[in-house]
């Protein structure tokens, strides 16, 4: 009997478990053919002249690759692997191995977007059946109660009409076993040298040790919920900052599609009639649906997320100064909070929420510096990046989201007693200021000379005095921020 041949065309979705275009392609006994690319544009510059994917996340995509290829010969199949370009590799395939349809899950945002239609265009000559599946979000596309054109524009309205009329699908079910494989050179694995990366150096500090791959994704979740119990108290945790389990650290599994929404779903319910429904189990819940409506924003206002005057359109006149950037980007800006936040980022690939929103809020609202280059140093950094939820998250920070309700910005002094009352994660980070005690660390430059000889910090020599008066900086900014609204 001659099967079907479908070629899977794997992107941001490298697992085995709900996987809808591997489903389908299995209900339909086709012979399947798994392919991923690594596309070369991803490891170019990015306007600002960072690299598009640093080496944190650069090793955490080998990695998860290298997972999804071992899960597939397990399965009695294999992946086949190339670097380039896919609208010109994939149409080699097709006429080699004679195949009849590509599927593969869609992407909202425009180089996803453009590479798709790339492919497209090269296959038309050859006939073959492109169809692309809707798999990122915790709810379909077709399942909105609205049309994605008429998303609202502001989160909570999104969530509650999505809670009350809408429901998540079931995953779909995982292959048992695939048919084998055509003959054909699979191809290596790139090293990072290949990708013009380095291998990042292992810090200690840093809240995990993140792997990447679909059976790290599944272990961590099941370390999270299960083993630790995590799960019933997240709700109160997730504002931390040290640590591996303030909150749920799947953001790295979810970028790459190592572990899907709906199946943190499902194991979300389980838990919920196995051991405890409360806030807490709700409120992950809550936090996926934030992943999922900066989808839906994307997909809705296309590349406006991507422009200095974000999706409200607002001609605020950033700044582009290079060295205070640089003293954001070392941590060097005497604001401990927001440095040792930079630091980790620098250090291990991740910073927390509540140091993402502080550290954004500084760079737009104090220093006035152009988001963009906020967003792209953190593209090229962290290891979770995921180009709407970080280009949403800016939009919103920087006050040009959809969702901006006028000048807002976090105090960050109050921010750091609030949310870091001893100063612990400060001294972990800023080992210069370990001496100092708790309710003097967040604010280093109010230490008198006798308290610097006390404490064992020089201020302005071990470190730096603040690059700006804090609230002065604030009411500066507002200015033009408020000038730019009333024109
Ligand atoms: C300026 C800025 C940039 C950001 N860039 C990214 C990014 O590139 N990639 C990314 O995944 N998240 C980004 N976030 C959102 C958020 O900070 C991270 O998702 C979260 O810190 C990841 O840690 P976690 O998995 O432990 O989160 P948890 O608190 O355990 O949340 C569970 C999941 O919910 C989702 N989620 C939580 N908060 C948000 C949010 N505000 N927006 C969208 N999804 C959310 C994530 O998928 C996360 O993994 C950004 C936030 C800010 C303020």
């Amino acid at each position: 009997m001659s099967h079907q041949k479908i070629l899977i065309w794997y992107r941001n979705d490298l697992r085995i478990h709900d996987h809808e275009p591997l489903y389908q392609a299995i209900k339909k006994n086709a012979l399947i053919i798994p392919f991923y690319c690594f596309d070369v544009r991803q490891f170019e510059t990015t306007s600002f002249g960072f690299p598009k994917t640093g080496n944190f996340r650069g090793q955490f995509l080998l990695q998860s690759v290298a997972n999804l290829r071992a899960s597939l010969q397990d399965l009695g199949s294999d992946l086949i692997i190339r670097k380039g370009y896919p609208e010109k590799i994939i149409p080699e395939f097709i006429k080699k191995l004679d195949i009849d349809a590509i599927y593969f899950h869609k992407e909202v945002t425009s180089e996803e977007i453009n590479v798709e239609n790339a492919v497209k265009q090269a296959l038309k000559p050859l006939n073959t059946k492109f169809k692309g599946f809707w798999g990122a979000t915790l709810y379909h596309w077709d399942d909105l109660p609205f049309e994605v054109n008429q998303l609202p524009e502001v989160f909570t309205s999104f969530r509650k009409k999505v809670e009350k009329n809408s429901t998540v699908n079931p995953t779909f079910i995982s292959p048992r076993k695939l048919l084998s494989f055509p003959e054909i050179e699979v191809g290596n694995l790139p090293s990072l040298e290949d990708l013009g990366l380095q291998k990042p150096d292992y810090d200690s500090r840093g809240v995990l040790e993140f792997k990447g791959g679909e059976t790290e994704g599944i272990k961590r979740l099941q370390t999270y919920f299960w083993e630790r119990n995590c799960l019933k108290e997240y709700k109160g945790t997730r504002n931390g900052m040290l640590g591996a389990d303030y909150s749920s650290k799947f953001s790295p599994w979810l970028a790459y599609g190592c572990l899907s929404p709906r199946y943190i779903y499902e194991e979300v319910q389980k838990y919920e009639e196995e051991r405890v429904k409360n806030n807490s189990t709700y409120w992950l819940i809550f936090e996926l649906l934030w992943r999922d409506y900066f989808r839906f924003i994307c997909a809705k206002h296309g590349n406006k997320i991507f422009y200095e005057s974000g999706l409200q359109g607002l001609d605020i006149p950033w700044k582009e100064d290079i060295e205070r950037f640089k003293l954001w980007q070392e941590g060097k800006t005497g604001y401990p909070l927001v440095d040792a936040n930079m630091k980790e980022l620098a250090a291990t690939g991740f910073m927390s929420n509540r140091g993402r929103q502080n550290v954004a809020s500084f760079l737009t609202k104090n220093l006035g510096i152009n988001w963009i280059m906020g967003a792209e140093w953190f593209e090229s950094l962290l290891i979770d990046y995921d180009v709407c939820s970080n280009y949403g998250n800016w939009n919103y920070t920087a006050g040009v989201g959809n969702d901006a309700r006028g000048f807002r910005y976090f105090n960050i002094p109050k921010q750091s007693k609030d949310y870091d009352p001893k100063g612990d994660y400060i001294r972990y980070w800023l080992p210069e200021l370990t001496m100092i005690p708790g309710d003097k660390i967040h604010e280093p430059w109010k230490l008198s000379q006798d308290e610097q000889k006390r404490y064992n910090v020089r201020i302005g020599v071990d470190y730096p005095r603040p690059v700006v008066d804090f609230f002065k900086s604030v009411k500066a900014n507002e200015k033009v921020y408020n000038a730019s609204t009333e024109k």
